[in-house]
């Protein structure tokens, strides 16, 4: 039997997974697919290593699928197919590390009870990641079951950038900058050097841009600064979270709107950026495909805040050699790049427009000062990676 490594990534309303096969030369993704609509429309699908559909599945209003339902329906979903494979260890994506896990770690009821004190740091993600693995840790306590952080890979932001200038009280209970979106960031700084060995020794800027946005600043591969912060809400504008915001507002909208952190929160998370802008959409496609003057507001905003970023980052680097576009935006939005790239010549950054529209791999031009490049990224990869090691 060949081993195999499952990683799920389980969210508020959705569990997505993709099953590895351990082979001589690396791992070779076999099995993917979601549960998508947990609680409302709940949806299975899985897929086979060439996009063909091997199961789907709907539920009615009345089935009520809850998570545990989900992860269950999955691993019964792939016990029975697995045939020659053996589920060998799982990794989990867990948004929050906090200050204590800055690796990827093996999984026993202690760490899963030290996880979920940052439960208040995480509140929208954090229980939906931790609920599969304590569920796997009753069914299966002898399975090996790895977590993975999104906050880990900024460990080495330097203390000057993560420190808020409010009460060091506050700093030492936890209130600081973390930076989000680690394995994403962490696959690209991985093979970076594969594409540009200047860029894997150098100062490179890394764009995170889909449904969720963020920048992140490596040096020589490894994290400096990033925009996102104590939450996955600081930084770019994205699909409905705010970005960026100055914390009069929040002030305003208790004093004036009368507003709670309940009200607060599904305002900044749900009903802002793109959408909040445009009133339209928080899809991206959706907004440049459309005439209207709102959708081209929130698309102006997006990248003016981008373009505001990346100064700063640049400025914390002290230079740019190499830029990196990654993620659903990134990776298939030539309009976006050309803008962005537009936006920072003064970096020293020169497009090449036919190898923008084919999505690169190289986008910039051989005489071009700072190197541009889109790389498709991989978390799933980095999971399984982790989790291959961490169980070995
Ligand atoms: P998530 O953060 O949920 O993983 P993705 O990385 O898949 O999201 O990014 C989703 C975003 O990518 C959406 O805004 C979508 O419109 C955008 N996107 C995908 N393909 C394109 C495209 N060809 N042009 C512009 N935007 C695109």
């Amino acid at each position: 039997m060949r081993p195999a490594i499952l990683v799920l990534n389980a969210g508020s309303s959705s569990v997505k997974f993709l099953l590895f096969a351990e082979e001589a030369g690396g791992l070779q993704a076999v099995v993917r697919g979601q549960i998508e609509g947990i609680r409302t429309a709940p949806h299975f699908i899985a897929r086979d290593g060439t996009g063909k559909v091997l199961a789907e599945q709907t539920w009615g209003e009345g089935d009520r699928l809850d998570h545990d339902g989900a992860v269950r329906h999955i691993t019964d979903f792939l016990g029975e197919l697995r045939g020659e494979l053996e589920l060998h260890a799982v990794g989990h994506r867990v948004v929050h590390g906090g200050t204590e896990y800055v690796q990827p770690v093996r999984l026993d009821a202690d760490v899963l009870g030290a996880l979920e004190k940052y439960i208040p740091l995480a509140p929208l993600h954090q229980p939906h990641n931790l609920g599969p693995i304590r569920l796997l840790l009753g069914q299966r306590p002898q399975l090996v079951q790895v977590a993975c952080f999104d906050t880990a890979f900024h460990a080495t932001n330097p203390e000057v950038s993560r420190r808020f200038a409010i009460p060091a009280e506050l700093h030492e209970a936890g209130v600081r900058r973390y930076g989000f979106h680690g394995l994403s960031y962490e696959y690209i700084a991985s093979v970076l050097d594969r594409h540009d060995a200047k860029a894997a020794a150098g100062r490179t800027i890394i764009l995170h841009l889909g449904n969720g946005s963020s920048m992140c600043g490596l040096e020589v591969g490894r994290s400096v600064a990033s925009t996102m912060g104590f939450t996955a809400l600081d930084g770019l504008p994205m699909g409905t979270r705010c970005g960026a915001i100055d914390p009069g507002v929040l002030l305003y909208l208790m004093d004036q709107r009368g507003m709670d952190a309940r009200a607060i929160e599904k305002l900044l998370y749900n009903q802002s950026g793109l959408l909040g802008v445009s009133g339209i959409s928080s899809d991206m496609r959706k907004l440049l495909g459309s005439d209207d003057a709102r959708a081209r507001l929130a698309v102006d905003v997006y990248t003016y805040r981008i373009r505001r970023e990346m100064g700063s980052l640049a400025a914390a680097l002290g230079g740019v050699d190499a830029i990196a576009f990654t993620a659903g935006i990134g990776e298939n939005s030539a309009e976006i790049r050309a803008r962005i790239c537009r936006d920072a010549a003064w970096l020293g950054v020169e497009l090449d427009a036919a190898a923008n529209a084919q999505g690169g791999p190289r986008i910039s031009t051989p005489g071009s000062r700072v190197n541009v490049w889109v790389i498709p990224t991989n978390e799933e990869l980095m999971i399984a990676r982790h989790t291959q090691r961490l169980a070995a």
